[in-house]
């Protein structure tokens, strides 16, 4: 008789199942551990005396992750029997496992206060390689020899056994923190310790620090303070100006720009509930070992000040941002801010170290109620290890799906050598000369939509598709290749008011009545390029201070009303009509309505315009397959507005793969 333990898991990826096994090995527990496409099942022998410590404690030892579902227990006679994903080694990039953790917050370790702390399952690997396959040789720890106790840990921790990137304060990678004058280098325990407290007090006090961390430079500092610095000079443009020397920080401003935009970090949870407006799925995201960024509602009048309505938000990713956060606590700070910058940006201190790394964009999520999507950047999803039959190169997005010793890997195209192929597919516009003979140029919404038919195993069959990034593309795919079945109306954004004064009878009055109410807007209206996305245009018109489509999703997130104002989308041809739009908007600002319902509403029409013409598209063509891509549709008033317009085609979107632009290298397999 076994007992048998499934937890729901989606993803391909292995470090969670080895955790569990590297734990198991640890506890001398026998278990089988068997991950599929769609749970990690372990099976144990139902008589085990030591099952039921061995299942509290791996709740210590397994991190929240995004890909963890539901679990169920049962009894059974027989072992499940089902298909298992293949093992790929490839390096992670997430935060530390709790084990590692652990040791870099206990003083009796050799990796107190050691940034690079990780093991086979967790951490900042990918950082280091510098080409495949995986191993130290190929990383830039290669000239870092492992210390005896590292050694020792690589045959006898079941953590790290073999672990290409083992290191400790003894053996690693050495800081240093500089100031204007002075330089101090970390050399053991102690002073590891007190770099990053010496970081944290520095940002407590208002000032900024400039650190390297897995990810890149960031520059950390207090979001409050430039504001409680300009509260107290006063108004007065004197007095600013004599403020502004003595600080970095201009009203509102960084050095590096608009304080607004920096990412919110926050430095504990406790501080969530009261500045933040999550739903409890959002929470388990940010908290998970993946650490994605997610923009969220704010709520606290504080945050609101500074950020607005919604604001990017994360929780300590890698070794050095999780310590100076945890020094951070210590001085009263519930969150502190950071940009992401190079190693030249002005700040008061800077914490450094020598070693080179190769650094990921981040991965921002969008979450509505149980659906996870991941919207753009490389970091928790690449590498990946991908199927495929051509000989073919693919190339989109600074990322390359090259073949390594016979497996399909998806990573940044600097760290693969060249290769022979028969063939490489570049994304149109991609800043990338392959040289090749047999050289293919391919349109990003045909990849994405081909990536999504593959990840649901429906290549070959006809399906109706919408690529919506900026401007909509309504798709065909008739079971061979994607036809661009409606393409958007293209926007020329010059001579706007002519061509709004001319659109419909009484659009010439509309355009009088809007230049005496908003003459400012009116006047920059009258002086666009012509080359800018509706979407730009529409921010600009509504006084957006972020003067794009994330400015208006952003506005939007803080309506949380139902039901919203119809803003004509006059189809002509079947067609969004882009000046018929832009009008709607203008005599709705005319009627005072609230910025904020507006953009819901905006979005909530191009869900009724698409929830209007796909089904069109499926009767002519006698398919009932949806695939929806592009990042617009990571917006709750769009996407709650397709669930219900669309809901009963069950539309299909990325699942290992961000949604809008880094799925078409995958794609581009199955052109
Ligand atoms: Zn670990
Ligand atoms: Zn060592």
């Amino acid at each position: 008789m076994y007992f048998i333990f499934e937890i729901a898991f989606t993803s391909n990826k292995n470090y969670i199942a080895n955790l569990i096994r590297a734990y198991a090995t640890q506890e001398e527990m026998e278990v089988d551990v068997l991950q599929t496409v769609d749970k990690i099942i372990m099976t144990f022998n139902k008589e085990d005396e030591k099952l039921e410590a061995f299942l509290l404690g791996i709740e210590d030892v397994i991190p929240a992750s995004l890909f963890l579902g539901k679990g169920k227990h049962y009894f059974s006679e027989e072992k499940p029997a089902l298909m298992p994903v293949e093992q790929v080694n490839l390096p992670l990039n997430i935060a530390p496992c709790p084990s590692c953790q652990k040791e870099m917050f206990d003083v009796s370790s050799r990796r107190y206060f050691y940034p690079f702390t990780s093991c086979n399952n967790c951490g900042s690997q990918h950082p280091f390689l510098t080409k495949y396959p995986y191993e130290r040789a190929n990383t830039t720890m290669k000239f870092l020899v492992p210390c005896r106790a590292c050694e020792e840990e690589r045959k006898h921790n079941a953590l790290r056994a073999d672990y290409p990137l083992i290191s400790c304060i003894e053996c690693g990678i050495g800081l240093r923190m500089l100031d204007k004058e002075t330089e101090h280098m970390a050399l053991n325990k102690g002073d590891y310790r007190k770099l990053f407290k010496a970081s944290a007090g520095a940002i407590s006090s208002g000032q900024t620090v400039l650190m390297k961390t897995m990810h890149g430079y960031r520059k950390f500092f207090n979001p409050n303070k430039d504001l409680d610095a300009v509260k107290n000079i006063g108004f007065t443009t004197d007095t600013l100006e004599t403020g502004l020397a003595k600080s970095p920080y201009t009203f509102g401003k960084t050095a590096d720009g608009d304080v607004s935009l920096s990412t919110l970090l926050m430095v504990s949870a406790a501080g969530f509930n009261e500045h933040l407006m999550m739903v409890e799925q959002e929470f388990n995201a940010l908290l998970s070992i993946e650490r994605p960024l997610l923009r969220v509602a704010t709520k606290s009048d504080v945050i609101k000040n500074i950020y607005g309505s919604s604001v990017l938000v994360k929780y300590p990713d890698d070794g050095m941002t999780m310590l100076l956060a945890g020094e951070a606590v210590k001085h009263g700070l519930e969150y502190i801010a950071y940009v992401e910058c190079d190693s030249s940006a002005e700040a008061d201190f800077l914490v450094d170290f020598d070693m080179p790394i190769n650094t990921q964009k981040d991965m921002k999520l969008f979450i509505n109620q149980d659906t996870k999507l991941f919207v753009s950047g490389e970091r928790i999803l690449f590498p990946a290890k991908v199927q495929g039959n051509k000989n073919r190169v693919t190339v989109a997005h600074d990322l390359a799906c090259v073949e390594v010793d016979g497996k399909r890997i998806i990573d940044s195209i600097e760290v693969f050598d060249t290769v022979n192929t028969d063939e490489i597919y570049v994304l149109e516009n991609e800043d990338f000369e392959s040289g090749h003979a047999n050289e293919h140029r391919f349109e990003q919404y045909k990849a994405s939509m081909m990536s999504v038919l593959s990840e649901h195993y429906k290549v070959g069959q006809k399906a109706i598709g919408v690529h919506f990034d900026g401007s909509l593309h309504f798709l065909y795919y008739n079971g061979k290749t994607v036809i661009d079945a409606v393409p958007p109306i293209p926007f020329e954004s010059d001579n706007l008011w002519e061509k709004i004064r001319t659109l419909r009878e009484g659009s010439d009055r509309l355009v009088g009545n809007y230049k005496k109410a908003y003459p400012e807007v009116w006047e920059r209206l009258d002086n666009l390029e012509g080359d800018m996305d509706i979407f730009e245009v529409t921010a600009i018109t509504l006084g957006l201070a972020d003067e794009s489509f994330e400015g208006i999703s952003a506005e939007a997130l803080s309506f949380l009303g139902k039901g919203g104002l119809q803003i004509d989308t006059r189809v002509k041809d079947n067609r969004f009509d882009n000046y018929a739009f832009l009008t709607s908007i203008m005599s709705y600002q005319l009627g005072d309505v609230p910025n904020n319902f507006m953009c819901y509403s905006i979005y909530e029409s191009f869900g009724d315009y698409i929830g209007e013409i796909v089904p069109q598209l499926c009767d002519k063509v006698g398919s009932n397959t949806v695939v929806l891509t592009g990042e617009t549709f990571a917006n709750q008033s769009l996407y709650g507005r397709i669930q219900r317009t669309l809901g009963q085609k069950n539309p299909i979107m990325s699942k290992n793969f961000p949604m809008g632009k880094e799925n078409a290298v995958h794609g581009a397999l199955y052109l």
